[in-house]
This record gives structure tokens, sequence and C-alpha cells, in this order.
């Protein structure tokens, strides 16, 4: 459980495991065991003081849990608590209380959402865009580059905006993906059978057996490094349904920048997200 998990490493590249691991903390003393069942009528939640205010913690009993364990999600959700079936709430009161500072670090640094909405700021291709508004009906979303900045112009009613930069987003990604994979997959010698934009939350990519690649849309919000590292790094899958030497020589042979990509995904790809309302 410490260690990365291979399985998500063979299907793709996991990130919000290895996220939520960063941001868990383990009750590091003996497991609780108690007799007693818990009483079903108490409130499966704590609330710990933090020096922002009371913060509800989730509790959750997992038969499975031998250990007490708190986490934060990324995103708006609650911290949750995990405890053993058995464990009376007061171990996980004192255990939560005690872990207090650490958790307000980790809610303070967790990213904010960034709602599709005119004036916010988001990455496209990593370079910073302001959203506006056409203020026109009928168009298409632009990409513009000015004095002040890049801007992203959005038509329609206000109400649409989101959606009609996300379904534009969704495509640059899938021609920025498509374009890639075409180029490394020239070098292998190998195309995929159908390739896959799609909102995956736990990979950036994934290559499956029939040679399917999918991809999330919101590595075009990354730099080009990154979209380029995840397309050449599936595409060598193609080849070694696998991560080998010889699966690495190759992602390396088709791009040799694939560690800054794989350092910056590892630094901010929680970031990414945020955006869009994760
Ligand atoms: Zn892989």
């Amino acid at each position: 459980m410490d260690q990365p998990d291979e399985k998500d490493w063979y299907h793709g590249l996991s990130f919000l495991a290895r996220g939520a691991r960063e941001m868990t903390r383990r009750y590091a003393g003996r497991s609780p065991v108690v007799a007693a069942k818990p009483d079903p009528s108490q409130r499966e939640e704590i609330t710990v003081e933090l020096p922002d205010g009371p913060t509800v913690v989730e509790l959750r009993r997992a038969t499975r849990a031998r250990r007490m364990t708190l986490r934060v999600p990324p995103g708006g959700a609650a911290p949750i608590v995990t405890v053993p079936v058995r464990a009376p709430i007061s171990n996980a009161e004192r255990f939560v209380k005690g872990q207090a500072p650490w958790l307000a670090a980790r809610l303070a640094e967790r990213s904010p959402i960034v709602p599709l909405a005119v004036g916010e700021v988001i990455p496209l291709r990593g370079e910073a865009h302001e959203i506006r508004a056409t203020g026109r009906v009928r168009g298409t979303v632009a990409a513009e580059s000015t004095d002040e900045g890049h801007i992203l112009w959005v038509p329609g009613a206000p109400e649409h905006i989101g959606r009609r930069l996300a379904t534009w987003l969704k495509a640059e990604a899938r021609a920025d993906l498509e374009a890639a994979v075409a180029i490394h997959a020239a070098v292998v010698g190998k195309r995929p059978s159908m390739l896959k934009v799609k909102d995956t939350r736990a990979q950036w990519g994934s290559c499956s057996p029939s040679g399917v690649l999918s991809f999330s849309w919101r590595l075009v919000l990354a730099p080009p490094l990154v979209l380029n590292y995840v397309a050449a790094h599936e595409v060598a899958h193609l080849i070694e349904l696998n991560h080998s030497a010889a699966f690495w020589a190759l992602n390396a042979k088709l791009d040799p920048n694939h560690e800054a990509a794989r350092l910056w995904l590892k630094t901010h790809g929680r970031m990414l997200h945020a955006i869009g309302g994760a």
C-alpha cells in the first residue's frame, strides 16, 4: 500500500492514488480493537477546531481497515477519516485532533475550484488565459494573444459559456493528441485502433490490450511537453504493454523530455483537476 502500485502504472499514469497517499496520515500506534459494536445512532463525523474555524471530518468504517487513516480528497470534499469497524469514535477523535496542524496545512494548500466562467483564468497549453465573453450568440471560441496577455473569447449566453468552452477545450485536446500520437506512431510503426479523449480522473492516459489509447482532455491545459510525453508513453505501450526496461528505453527514444514531463505531472497534475469544477 505504501509502495506505488505497479498495476496502476501498467495501465497508465496513476496520479490520484499517489496524490491521495501524499495527503494521507496514518495512525502510528497499534490497531485499536474493542469488543463492543459501534452504536448505530452515533453521528459518524468528527468536528475538529482548525485556525480557519470548525471543520467537519467524515468518518468511515471499513471492515478491512486495521489502522486509522486521515485523508484530504482533491476538490472541495470534506476530509475523511477511515477507521476499523469496531473502533470507538473517541479514538478517531483523538487521532484527528492530534493531526489538526497537518490537516490545516493540507486544506490550505488544496487547489481551489476554478469554474469555466467569464473573468476566470485557466491554463491552455501551459499559458494563463483569461476567459472573456464575445457578447455575441454565434461564433466559435478563439484564443487571442494581446499585450495584456492571452484571452479566450467565448461566444454565447452567459449560462452557456462554461459548456461551450469545455466542448472547445476537449476538441483542442483531441486535435493535439491526434497530432502527437501520429508522430510517435509513425516512429514505432504501429497505430492505435482508436483514440479516446475522456474526463478521466485516475489516469492521464491508458492503453488497452486491443490498442485503444485513452487520454484525459485536461492534458491540453498542461505545457505541450506534458501532453507529448503522455502520448509517447501510451504509443510505447502499443509495442510494450508493460513497464519493462524495454518499455522505458522506447519511451525515452520517442520522448527525450519524459523526465521533465513526469516531474511536472507529479508537481502540478492535481491542479488541472480543479479546473472546470472538479
Ligand atoms: Zn504506462
